[in-house]
């Protein structure tokens, strides 16, 4: 069951106008949640997220935070599995092709779920192969944009030599993945690159971030440079879907002795205790 403008059906039964300003130009912006144990996780976070996209594309939010909160209620409850991803997007709705904003049309909303399938335990175990390669992208990477057509280019450029994920380099400094965020460890520092213009500020970035101040576990906000990515102890993949992954070889080259380390673990565990918490209710699902 998915969402669109305004009704509930099947995928299948979903249609929209050719003209769409989404198909047309990509002029819309997206957001994806997961969904542990039917409750969506940092929902609060999400839709604020979802705010500062529309703001940055200059749409105003069809709804508010009370009814995004209600309509996913209804989806995850139409859907099957307890985890599931929740998919929302918008554009700027259907109009005559031409770049400046029509007047007075309203906004396409489309949401669906999809089962949340985290990383196996033997990826977890053995980690992943990534590329890098020269950031090429805009200079708003901070809004969530459905056009993503470098971040496709940038990904399959991993996919063509068998790694899943491309760590994207501007200036000398690293940004993100093509579809993550990446942290660094050196001398058994977590690296984090600042939230800025360059990234998406990574909803699963600041948990981890936050996990590692509530444990002591030492950290640092700074610009990374492309040298301390490729002399990292340890590479660090992050995002909504895939939790926490372990980067363990890089251009083809092992990152630290080549296996998932100890900062890798101990983050990974801290983040699922921290989601069980949560998902009980514990602490604030924010
Ligand atoms: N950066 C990019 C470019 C992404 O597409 C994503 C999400 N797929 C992330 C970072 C991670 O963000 P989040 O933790 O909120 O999923």
């Amino acid at each position: 069951m998915i969402y669109l403008n305004g009704d509930f059906m099947p995928i299948e039964e979903a249609r929209i106008p050719v003209l769409d300003r989404g198909f047309i130009f990509g002029d819309g912006v997206y957001e994806v949640i997961p969904v542990y144990s039917r409750r969506p996780f940092r929902l609060a976070e999400h839709l604020r997220r979802l705010q500062h996209s529309l703001d940055g594309i200059r749409i105003t939010n069809p709804h508010c935070d009370a009814e995004w909160g209600n309509l996913l209620e209804r989806l995850i409850a139409g859907n099957e599995g307890d985890d599931q991803y929740l998919y929302l997007h918008i554009t700027r709705g259907v109009a005559k092709r031409d770049h400046a904003f029509p007047k007075g049309v309203a906004p396409t909303v489309f949401i669906m779920s999809n089962p949340l399938l985290t990383p196996p335990k033997e990826l977890l175990a053995s980690g992943v192969a990534a590329i890098t390669a020269s950031d090429n992208r805009w200079l708003r990477c901070d809004i969530k944009a459905i056009s993503l057509l470098p971040n496709v280019l940038l990904r399959q450029m991993a996919v063509d030599v068998g790694a899943v994920e491309t760590v994207l380099l501007r200036d000398g400094f690293m940004t993100e993945g093509a579809a993550s965020n990446i942290f660094v460890v050196k001398d058994g520092v977590l690296l984090a690159p600042p939230k800025n213009h360059l990234m998406l500020p990574g909803i699963t970035y600041d948990v981890v971030l936050e996990l590692a101040a509530a444990h002591d576990i030492p950290y640092e906000v700074r610009e990374i440079s492309e040298y301390e990515v490729r002399t990292a102890q340890e590479l660090l993949l992050t995002s909504s879907t895939k939790e926490i992954m372990p980067i363990t070889r890089l251009d083809g080259k092992p990152v630290g002795d080549g296996s998932p380390g100890r900062m890798f673990a101990q983050l990974y565990q801290l983040y699922q205790n921290y989601k069980v918490t949560v998902m009980r209710g514990n602490t604030p699902n924010t």
